[in-house]
């Protein structure tokens, strides 16, 4: 039985894992193969590859450091702003940081540690509450699995199978905050 199983190895879930596997035991499961650097089979993220000052802020308050083969050309300084319909045109100072959101995700799966129990190219498929835990199904290379966990945490990205699942007819929030990525 697990205390705690993140679907979703991105940015949130793969922080997450790492922030808590000291205290609990971890199951992340992610569809995507994570396990090495080979890059040529990866499925490639919509994404800008922008990290906002933010982000950057909290990547450093975590003791991080984003490493220098993450970086890509050209680095931004300034951000043109177009409103269309207003003919308006605008620009702004604004420190990103250009990188490839690919090496950066995977960076981040490289710092969690080894305790926490990785299920990558695997499928989340459901869930079913059972008392005071959930069983959790997942495939991988067609077979199904099945593991308990205490807490199912959905860190499946913006079309999470588990809001769908748990929210229903209510798939949005009343209010709705877009983290970036960290
Ligand atoms: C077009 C576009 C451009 C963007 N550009 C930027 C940008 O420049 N800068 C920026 O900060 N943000 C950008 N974003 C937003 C950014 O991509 C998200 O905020 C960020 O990816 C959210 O991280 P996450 O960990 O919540 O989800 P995700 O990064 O989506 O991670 C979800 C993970 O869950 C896994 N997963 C999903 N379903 C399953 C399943 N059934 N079974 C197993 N695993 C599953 C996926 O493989 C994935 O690894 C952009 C978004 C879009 C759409």
């Amino acid at each position: 039985m697990y205390d705690i199983a993140i679907v979703g190895a991105g940015p949130a879930g793969a922080m997450l894992a790492r922030l808590v596997a000291k205290k609990y035991k971890v199951l992340l499961i992610d569809k995507r193969d994570l396990n090495n650097d080979n890059l040529s089979n990866s499925i490639v993220k919509c994404c800008g590859g922008l990290l906002a000052p933010d982000a950057q802020q909290i990547i450093a308050k975590l003791g991080l450091g984003l490493p220098k083969k993450i970086l890509v050309n050209p680095q931004l300084f300034t951000v043109r702003t177009m409103d269309l319909t207003n003919d308006l045109e605008r620009y702004y100072q604004r420190f990103y940081f250009n990188m490839d959101r690919e090496k950066f995700d995977r960076w981040l799966v490289s710092l969690i540690p080894d305790n926490v129990d990785k299920r990558f190219n695997s499928i989340y498929k459901s869930f079913k509450k059972n008392g005071d835990y959930f069983d959790i199904t997942y495939t991988k290379e067609r077979k199904k699995y099945t593991e308990k966990a205490k807490i199912l945490i959905g860190a499946d990205g913006g079309n999470s199978e588990i809001r769908k699942s748990t929210l229903k007819d209510n798939l949005l929030p009343d209010k709705y905050i877009n983290t970036g990525m960290v």
